[in-house]
């Protein structure tokens, strides 16, 4: 890797270029310390918030309160992919497709009509370079040929509130990973067989594949057969709740799952007297409409699972209820406003309607977060990072130099760019990147976490590393407009970005 390095002296770039490896004279291009510095056992503030001032703390329970191991995975996709054969007569050839945990990424979106799986930025332009359709990746000429002769996704064509657009749906939930996988690989045998389809038929029986594996318990039976294996951080998950109570705090539960499904797991996690912790405990809450719906009523569900019939006038601790909505919630417990932290792991199903309609504190569970850290501590992303700075900084600066011969030397350093963009975007994952960023801009995943969530962190085990009357203060980070007031190492995240005494006197 090679960089032409202008000190911008001459009439032309041209004329005062040279050569350098990225390691000009000996100068360390990282110092040392810059690597490793992201915990991935922090939590991260979108807003400022004082746990002092929380009283009361609510969870989900999947992916939130029970983390899952990966492992699980491939168990949905081989036993939709089974259903999908078995029971909606799809061909026998898919069967020899396995589920591969490195193909897709949370957050990504499809368009169902088109049969596009493909990652959407922020101001919802798909980055060229992940779309695919079936488990091969499509031009970006033909991306951009299919909107219209732009990359942009139209407003009303994208996912809505719910991440459900009438013809493009976002992924959002962890087990869309395995339902992303198996539309890949259905799209790719249909695809290389030449076999005739419809989009949205083949969309919709794989997506009612892998709700089948939900509706028909498959899932909860493999946890509920060995917990070990897929249940991770349980001893974290009481010691983060018996830490809270033991502080004076109130504990609630809204899940969607079955109360025996929960119970299993909170006894394996916790002991057999979990529910002495939490003051209420909701399931088959229907979440989201749970947030929005208000006709639905609380119902008693006593241990065997049997209903009860009467009117619910107050929420009982050590009690089951089921279903119910959010407006009664509030009414019966009075836990209204910022006093209240929720904790969950889908933006849209748990979080988005407590921020914007119910003025709830939300806390984000998004355990992509771990793994994504450490590749950013690492000193080959650092390094990639810094250079791609540089050269962009010098492309921003050297623009105006269109002679023969600078224009040559732009070409080179926008070539260099693009090839260390996509190097840093593979550590990720090879196909679409990071969940929090396409190229420099953040993702629409990223987008609506900001939104919707005042913290987020890996894993609700986080929380052990901070005091419980805590205080989070986001980072500030400048405004374009006020960039320039930022020393360079904040701009860049890096301590030091080579050459900029060069250039000090053009800045
Ligand atoms: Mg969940």
């Amino acid at each position: 890797m090679a960089l032409l390095l202008c000190q911008a002296k001459g009439d032309t770039a041209g004329s005062c270029l040279k050569t350098l490896s990225p390691n000009p004279g000996g100068v360390d291009l990282l110092p040392p310390e810059v690597c490793s510095l992201l915990n991935p056992a922090a939590i991260y503030a979108n807003n400022e918030i004082s746990l002092r001032d929380v009283e009361v703390y609510g969870f989900d329970y999947d992916y939130t309160l029970a983390q899952y191991a990966d492992t699980l995975h491939p168990e949905i996709f081989s036993a939709a992919r089974d259903i999908l054969i078995e029971h909606y007569k799809y061909p026998e050839g898919i069967r020899k497709y396995d589920y591969n945990p490195s193909f897709a990424i949370r957050g990504l979106h499809y368009d169902i009509q088109k049969s596009l799986l493909m990652k959407i930025d922020a101001f919802h332009y798909v980055q060229l370079g992940t779309a695919y359709r079936g488990l091969q990746p499509v031009p970006d000429e033909e991306v951009i040929d299919l909107y219209g002769g732009t990359q942009h996704i139209p407003l009303y064509q994208m996912s809505g509130f719910y991440g459900k657009g009438p013809s493009i749906k976002q992924f959002m939930d962890i087990f869309s990973l395995p339902e992303m996988a198996l539309l890949s690989c259905v799209v790719d045998h249909f695809l290389g067989h030449g076999l005739e389809f419809d989009q949205a038929h083949l969309y919709k029986d794989v997506t009612d594949a892998i709700r089948d594996v939900h509706v028909k318990g498959l899932m909860y039976q493999w946890i509920e057969r060995d917990m070990e294996k897929y249940i991770l951080r349980g001893d974290e998950t009481f010691a983060v709740l018996s830490r809270l109570v033991a502080h004076g705090k109130q504990l609630f539960l809204i899940t969607n799952s079955p109360f025996s499904f929960v119970d299993k797991g909170m006894r394996h996690m916790v002991g057999a007297d979990w529910r002495q912790l939490f003051d209420v405990v909701i399931v088959q809450a229907d979440k989201p409409s749970f947030f929005t719906d208000r006709r639905k009523p609380f119902r008693k569900l006593d241990e065997k699972g049997s209903l009860h019939w009467d009117r619910i006038t107050r929420l009982e601790k050590g009690k089951i209820y089921r279903q119910g909505n959010l407006f009664d919630f509030l009414r019966l417990t009075e836990w209204r406003g910022p006093r209240v932290l929720y904790f969950g792991d889908h933006l849209y199903s748990d979080l988005a309607d407590l921020m914007l309609r119910h003025g709830w504190r939300t806390g984000a569970i998004i355990p992509e977060l771990e793994r994504e850290i450490r590749i950013i501590n690492t000193e080959q992303y650092m390094h990639s990072l810094t250079w791609q700075q540089a050269l962009t900084g010098l492309l921003e600066r050297m623009q105006t130099y269109q002679d023969a011969e600078s224009r040559q030397v732009l070409a080179a350093w926008m070539k260099e760019r693009q090839e260390l963009r996509c190097i840093t975007k593979a550590l990720f994952n090879a196909q679409f990147g990071s969940i929090f960023r396409t190229f420099h801009n953040p993702t629409y995943f990223s987008r609506r976490l900001v939104r919707f969530s005042d913290l987020y962190m890996a894993s609700l085990s986080c929380l052990l590393n901070y005091r419980v009357d805590f205080t989070f203060y986001p980072r500030r980070t400048p405004l374009q407009h006020e960039a320039p007031l930022w020393m360079d190492q904040l701009c860049t995240g890096c301590m030091k970005t080579p050459f900029l005494g060069d250039m000090a006197h053009i800045r």
